[in-house]
């Protein structure tokens, strides 16, 4: 099956457009709830984070302190990869089971973080939604009402809107109406239908008997 990853920085329109593939029947799986997922108590992740970064890491009743964990990983890269190596071999391997799962012609796997946890190999396409970081701001205050600051902190600490445009195999320009997002997202799922089809009439030889 054809995988899509989509991506963009917070406030770029990513769950609106997410929203608009699953309305065109297309499966979403989301990576966010995933990694969310893989952590809840009981849980072999929770366990290794909790023998490596102390039980101080949790809640009192015993979930993942996630804003503690972050204040702890945010600046010190070597803390930041002991904790990537507990969890992203468990999300990635849950991804796939979940994308094995599917029956369907392609699917789209919201990966907000794509670029920094550098699995893009992970997908077949990416596709970017790229907005002006004005209107991220805008929205971002808007939807979760957070400071100019807390908004600036967060997009720092996200990829770099070039890098991101970089590695897009598709492309999404979100600063226009809703409308136009959501005719630009059915304009790339009738594009990915045609490549999920032609990549169909190749495929099956490679599992013909008779070759
Ligand atoms: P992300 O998932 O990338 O953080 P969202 O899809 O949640 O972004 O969009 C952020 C907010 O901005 C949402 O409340 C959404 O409804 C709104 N929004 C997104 N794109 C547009 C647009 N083109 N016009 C108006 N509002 C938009």
């Amino acid at each position: 099956m054809l995988i899509i990853g989509l991506t963009g920085g917070i406030g770029s329109g990513k769950s609106t457009v997410a929203d608009y593939f699953g309305e065109l029947g297309v499966p979403i799986i989301d990576a966010d709830a995933v990694a969310r997922e893989v952590v809840t108590p009981g849980s072999d992740a929770l366990r290794e984070i909790t023998a490596h970064f102390g039980a101080e890491i949790l809640n009192p009743d015993g979930t993942l302190n996630r804003g503690r964990l972050r204040g702890v990983v945010f600046r010190d890269t070597a803390q930041r990869g002991a904790l990537e190596k507990i969890v992203h071999p468990r999300i990635y391997a849950d991804l796939r089971r979940r994308i094995a799962a599917l029956d369907a012609a392609y699917c789209v796997v919201v990966i907000p973080l794509l670029l920094e946890t550098g699995q893009t190999g992970f997908v077949d396409r990416v596709l970017v939604v790229d907005s002006p970081e004005a209107s991220q701001r805008s929205r971002v205050q808007a939807r979760d009402g957070l400071s100019p600051e807390e908004i600036a902190a967060i997009m720092r600490s996200q990829a770099a809107r070039q890098s991101r445009l970089a590695i897009a195999d598709d492309l999404i320009n979100n600063d226009g109406s809703l409308a136009e997002l959501r005719q630009q997202t059915e304009a790339l799922h009738q594009h990915y239908l045609r490549l999920a089809a032609a990549a169909e009439k190749t495929a099956p030889l490679l599992h013909d008997p008779r070759h």
